[in-house]
């Protein structure tokens, strides 16, 4: 064909043909006329993809300013959308429900006191807690099905989406987009990711058999993509709640015989909120009650009008059940991937970071988890940490099963070697050696322990409530006789009954105590315990050097009263505030910045560096500490009750007549286990 024919075919003028070839990747010689019969046929393909994910780029820019407006719809978006309505997990720490119900902690904090709990702002309240002073702040409080607990490194989020930025800007490499497939229950989600990992999966080159690992890639000309196979945004959200971010598309399933339902509504809004770019595939089309118009118009009528009705969502309608439209649903991910495929450039260099998306203990091999890398290589032997959990990496599996050496990003890969089981959703971080791991853990423990005092512990203790903080320890045991085993566990049992504490049997069998039990024990964070058995010499010197704990005994109560001493050591002190002394505010003088204020001392020893809060209106406006106590411009360490004196302390608000100060210390609470 002559090239000014085929121009006229693209509209377009010879001369924009001739400059837009090569950046199509077709060369075909600057003064070339005519073009052979397969090249023609495949410039104009490409054209007509570039049209259309052109297309699709405007279309799903416009998507992300579109709110679900429709007003059958408007109220159970509406309740989900509701600023007043929140979600929290088992437990929320003090500071994070202000953020939530975006109010002040001070409010919360005086709240709490007004219904007699005492908790800072750093501690955590449960559930139970949270949802009676909401309520009484007007706001509607529900239990999220996922954990929200606090992670030891908040910080990490923003490192891992600093570092994937990064990788933008330096890419070196592509690397397959992560696809999540959400959707109302029953609307197929399970069946479509069945029908995808059976059609199209990598072969593997052993011929790996396939693993139901979390994860899973495929590839259709010469591309990978990566499907996370826990369907339902409930995993999603998980997901979401501890920070990783792993998805780059999502397919949004709707049965074709059932259109919208409450949670497709709750998927766009997780997809609208995460700004992912998204392709609806209507599914069940084999069904004779199917109506693919239907699901088009309810998309219609709530501004999400399918592209082929002049709107902006694609649809591709599909039956996951006899792979009906599949290979387009393919094409269709590929192209919305190629939109945002500067997202997808990664740096295969720095240290490895992920998300983990699937986490189980293998009873021969301990702990395991599957990952996404997100940028960097993962590679066998280097030194990881999730959260508080560390490993040196003994091994990596792809998802046919097969050892592989390394993996990079946008590869779902199995770990062994961790000493816990991370969560879904937790960061995956590479440590350069030994030193800063034990570094970095120690930066944790202290983290830790400074936000964990928790305010439920107690709980536990003292009226048995469900509170928020599992403590759970890990057990290997080994018995002399099976009816002995049986009599332990028994008893070990009932230390499950109690709120909050779990102990997970990692093995449990008749024999003495062996090195692989030992190891065992390191891998899995256990404790081993030996009803009547021996310790073999070899296992012995073992857990010496790895500082296993051993504990032999003949009476199964010494056993018990054991585990209960170490689950004690692993529950956090409670801190509680005891108020000591009172003051009230007389008169305020402002030098400068400072404010001094003369103060009546109605009860209690006030000391230099004793720390307050001050009241108004029965309510705690603001913390502060003592920085110098004056009686008549004398300075003094301590001053008696009944005095008058000058305070000037480190508040920043400006202070009252007539306000009220309570000085108070932090109490350490460390409680015992009440046995059952
Ligand atoms: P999920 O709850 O969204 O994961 O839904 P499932 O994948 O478990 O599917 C629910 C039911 O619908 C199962 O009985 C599937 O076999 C069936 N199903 C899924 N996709 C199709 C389809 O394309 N056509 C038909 N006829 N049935 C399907």
């Amino acid at each position: 064909m002559n090239l000014s024919e085929l121009a006229r075919k693209l509209k377009i003028t010879t001369e924009e043909l001739k400059e837009k070839l090569p950046e199509l990747g077709f060369d075909i010689g600057k003064k070339a006329i005519k073009i052979d019969e397969n090249q023609t046929a495949k410039i104009i393909q490409k054209f007509k993809e570039e049209k259309r994910k052109k297309l699709l780029e405007e279309k799903i820019e416009k998507f992300k300013n579109i709110d679900i407006k429709d007003d059958s719809k408007k109220k159970e978006v509406k309740d989900i959308k509701n600023s007043n309505h929140i979600f929290i997990g088992n437990s929320v720490v003090v500071s994070q429900l202000a953020e939530k119900m975006n109010v002040s902690v001070v409010k919360i904090i005086s709240e709490l006191m007004k219904n007699g709990i005492v908790a800072n702002l750093n501690q955590s309240i449960d559930f139970d807690t949270a949802s009676i002073i909401s309520e009484e702040m007007g706001y509607s409080i529900e239990l999220k099905n996922i954990e929200d607990t606090l992670s030891f490194d908040d910080g990490l989020k923003d490192d891992l989406k600093k570092m994937i930025d990064k990788n933008n800007e330096n890419f070196c490499l592509e690397r397959p987009p992560v696809v999540v497939v959400m959707g109302h229950v029953d609307h197929g989600k399970t069946k479509l990711l069945d029908t995808l990992s059976d059609t199209n999966k990598i072969k593997g080159e052993s011929g790996g058999i396939t693993q139901h690992i979390g994860a899973f890639q495929i590839e259709k000309n010469d591309r990978k993509l990566t499907f996370i196979d826990t369907p339902g945004h409930e995993a999603f959200q998980s997901m979401r709640a501890r920070g990783g971010a792993v998805a780059d598309v999502a397919i949004l399933i709707v049965a074709a015989n059932d259109s919208l339902k409450a949670q497709t509504l709750e998927a766009l809004k997780i997809i609208q909120e995460e700004e992912l770019p998204f392709i609806v595939a209507i599914n069940k089309i084999d069904l004779p009650d199917s109506n693919i118009d239907k699901v088009k118009n309810d998309l219609a009528e709530i501004n999400l009008t399918p592209e082929d009705w002049g709107g902006d969502t694609i649809c591709v309608p599909i039956s996951a059940l006899k792979g009906d439209g599949i290979d387009e649903l393919l094409d269709v991910l590929f192209l919305v991937s190629d939109i945002y495929k500067e997202k997808l450039n990664c740096n295969i260099s720095g240290p490895a970071m992920g998300t983990i998306i699937e986490s189980h203990l293998n009873e021969n091999e301990g702990p395991k988890a599957t990952i996404i890398i997100q940028t960097g290589t993962l590679m066998v032997g280097d030194y990881v940490l999730i959260d508080d959990i560390e490993g040196k990496i003994k091994s990596l599996k792809n998802d046919k099963n097969e050892f592989i050496k390394e993996a990079r990003p946008g590869d779902p890969v199995i770990i062994s070697g961790l000493k816990g089981l991370p969560r879904v959703g937790d960061i995956l971080q590479v440590i350069k050696n030994k030193k800063d791991l034990r570094k970095k853990l120690k930066d944790y423990a202290q983290k830790s322990n400074a936000s964990n005092s928790n305010a439920s512990v107690k709980s536990m203790n003292k009226d048995n409530n469900a509170g928020d903080t599992m403590t759970s320890l890990n057990l290997i045991i080994k018995s002399d006789f099976l009816g002995s085993k049986e009599a332990l566990t028994g008893s070990l049992e009932k230390i499950n009954q109690i709120p909050n504490l779990k102990i997970n049997i990692i093995k449990n069998e008749v024999g003495s105590i062996t090195e692989g039990d030992v190891l065992l024990a390191e891998d899995t964070n256990s404790i081993v315990l030996g009803f009547g058995v021996h310790v073999g010499n070899l296992a012995s010197m073992i857990a010496k050097d790895k500082e296993i704990v051993i504990t032999i005994s003949k009476i199964i109560y010494e056993l018990v009263d054991f585990v209960y001493q170490e689950i004690e050591k692993l529950v956090p002190p409670e801190v509680q505030m005891n108020v000591f002394a009172k003051a009230k505010v007389l008169k305020v003088f402002s030098t400068g910045k400072k404010q001094i204020f003369g103060c009546l001392i109605t009860s209690g020893t006030v000391k230099k560096g004793n720390k307050f809060y001050l009241k108004r209106n029965d309510e705690i406006i603001s913390f502060g500490e003592v920085k110098s106590l004056k009686i008549e411009k004398k300075e003094y360490e301590k001053v008696e009750p009944g005095n008058e004196c000058g305070i000037l302390s480190n508040l920043d608000i400006r202070i009252l007549e007539g306000d009220l100060l309570e000085f108070y210390e932090e109490v350490e609470i460390i409680y015992k286990i009440v046995k059952q």
